[in-house]
């Protein structure tokens, strides 16, 4: 008997015929004689309503209400389904993340889980009954207080479970049937992968890729989770996620993947001396503002340089105002701030092993008439920063270039 964990996200539970189909699945492998723990989402748009209902009460809020209130949904889904399963003959119960409970820290809106006490969920399953658990939550035990995983998050519920039980498999049921090597929506000729490394799409997933929570990622790749991405609605394999050594071709760049969500700004001459770059972002980093791409310029005069980075464009606001709050001390001449940037990038284990990979990028950019404004490169990913206009062009002629298109 295997151990397997399906976790469900908004689209797959929509409304509650969605939720019938969605009982079907679990019943399929129920009745293959799998112990069965499913994870949900709240259903497609109500998590986005409460985070709105939150804001429009107060301008500031708390955080540990927030989590009171966003954690919801999952509730209402966890329930449906459990109903929904029992209507069928098969016994199942919904779980909340306190009642697991799953552990943990203090960091309200956004918490990592600390462990989860799986024993009476286990037993549960044993004999014979499905756990359906709200993703999303946690519980933060010195208060005692509920907390969400962030945005996406049931991904990690759904992992970090398959962790705590040693589950056989944990498949993430969604609205795509896989990971693409770009987004189809883009690139016409974008295709599904059948295997991806933790790492890669662990890049991908924090490069811009929605398809799973980047905290998941992470979590299954320390535990070895052999994780499934497919569809719902589509009864065909999907893309494994899986350890390096279990893909025998590697690729040398398997995807290739943006993010609009970008913002550059341009410090005109802060002066050269030890001390500057910590000085900028120190105080970024205590208004955990998360900085991605850095440049800094050698100075001509020895006395002064530019610094160019780059931060998520919600924050570029917060960005500019804790920097003018700090001009004084940081002493640059300008503050140039964009918004018009986007961040393309290549992702492939394959680039270790192989060389010019960073040059065929630039060549191919090149080509198009395709400025490049910043550079940042990993072992397994290369980045560029290059002006909206150009995201779906470039998109396209890269992926063509690493020979990724259909043929
Ligand atoms: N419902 C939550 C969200 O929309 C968690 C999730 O769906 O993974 O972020
Ligand atoms: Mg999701």
């Amino acid at each position: 008997m295997a151990c397997i964990v399906m976790k469900f996200g908004g689209t797959s539970v929509a409304d509650v015929e969605k939720i019938r189909h969605v009982a079907g699945r679990v019943k399929h492998e129920v009745d293959a004689g799998n112990s069965v723990a499913v994870v949900v989402s709240a259903m497609a748009g109500v998590t986005n309503q409460l985070v709105e209902h939150t804001r429009s009460a107060a301008r500031l809020y708390d955080l540990r209400e927030y989590d009171a209130i966003v954690s919801s949904g999952e509730n209402v889904t966890a329930g449906l389904l459990s109903i929904i399963l029992q209507d069928m003959g098969i016994a199942a119960r919904s779980w909340q993340g306190w009642q697991i409970p799953v552990i943990t820290d203090e960091a309200h809106g956004s918490a990592r889980i600390v462990e989860i006490h799986g024993e009476e969920l286990q037993r549960r399953l044993e004999s014979g009954e499905v756990a359906v658990v709200a993703g999303f939550q946690g519980l933060e035990p010195s208060r005692n207080r509920i907390t969400t995983l962030g945005r996406g998050g049931s991904d990690t519920s759904a992992v970090a479970l398959a962790a705590a039980l040693k589950a056989d498999r944990c498949d993430i049921y969604t609205d795509v049937d896989g990971v693409y090597t770009s987004d189809p929506r883009i690139v016409k000729g974008a295709r599904k992968l059948n295997r991806i490394t933790y790492e890669e799409m662990l890049e991908m997933a924090s490069q811009g890729a929605k398809v799973l929570q980047t905290r998941s990622v992470e979590m299954a790749m320390k535990y070895n989770v052999p994780v499934q991405v497919r569809s719902t609605f589509e009864d065909k394999p999907g893309t494994l996620v899986v350890d390096e050594d279990e893909i025998v071709e590697k690729a040398v760049v398997s995807g290739v993947t943006y993010s609009r969500d970008e913002a550059k700004i341009t410090l005109r001459k802060v002066p050269d001396r030890p001390g500057v770059a910590a000085s900028i972002f120190g105080p970024l980093a205590d208004s955990a503002i998360n900085v991605d791409m850095i440049v800094q310029n050698i100075s001509p005069d020895t006395k002064s340089t530019d610094m160019t980075f780059t931060v998520g464009r919600s924050d570029l606001d917060r960005t500019v105002q804790v920097l003018e709050s700090h001009r004084e001390d940081l002493g640059f001449s300008d503050l140039v701030a964009e918004e018009g940037v986007v961040k393309v990038s290549v992702i492939g284990v394959g680039m270790r092993s192989h060389t010019g990979v960073a040059q065929q990028m630039f060549q191919a950019l090149a080509s198009k008439g395709i400025n490049i404004q910043v550079i940042t490169t990993s072992e397994i990913k290369i980045s560029v920063l290059i002006d909206e206009a150009y995201l779906e062009l470039a998109l396209r002629s890269l992926h063509t270039v690493y020979g990724l298109d259909v043929t």
